[in-house]
């Protein structure tokens, strides 16, 4: 009988973070799995990166960090996840997904079809690179209705 026993759940900062956790949740206690959230921060490139862009003020690394750590907390009181291990990673949304489900040896990755990169009718970016790149199972979760 197929089992999982460590689930990886991506979560955007959208209102639609929730189904996914929500998946997430019913699945761990289906089948007893630890539950890992993940929320990735993209690094800033656009201050100063280039002489014709003007450089505005944006918010430092350790400040996005903090603020998605503490929406993350947020969500995982919210749907009853606070057992949940948070990680807060900065990178690349789909390569820090695949990574950290490899190294943690996570057996299923849940996320969205799509987010803030994807149209409704799609699968989002991020989930498809994750569908293509991943070792282990993938549930896409269809939000937003
Ligand atoms: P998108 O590629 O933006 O359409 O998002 C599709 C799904 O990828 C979302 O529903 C989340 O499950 C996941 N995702 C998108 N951005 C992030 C992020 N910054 N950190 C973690 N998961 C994310």
């Amino acid at each position: 009988m197929t089992t999982y026993s460590k689930i990886l759940v991506a979560v955007d900062l959208t209102p639609e973070a929730k189904e996914v956790a929500a998946r997430a949740r019913d699945l761990g206690k289906r089948y007893n799995a630890a539950l890992y959230l993940i929320h990735v921060v993209e690094p800033n490139v656009t201050a100063g990166a280039y002489e014709l862009i003007p450089e505005f003020p944006v918010d430092s690394e350790e400040i996005l960090v903090q603020r998605a750590g503490g929406y993350l907390k947020a969500l995982a009181d919210d749907m009853q996840l606070a057992d949940a291990r948070q990680s807060i990673e900065i990178g690349s949304v789909k390569r820090e997904i695949l990574r950290f489900a490899r190294e943690e040896g996570c057996d299923l990755i849940v996320i969205g079809t799509h987010g803030r990169h994807g149209v409704a009718t799609l699968l989002g970016s991020t989930a498809n690179a994750v569908l293509h790149g991943t070792h282990c199972d993938v549930l896409c979760v269809r939000v937003g209705g």
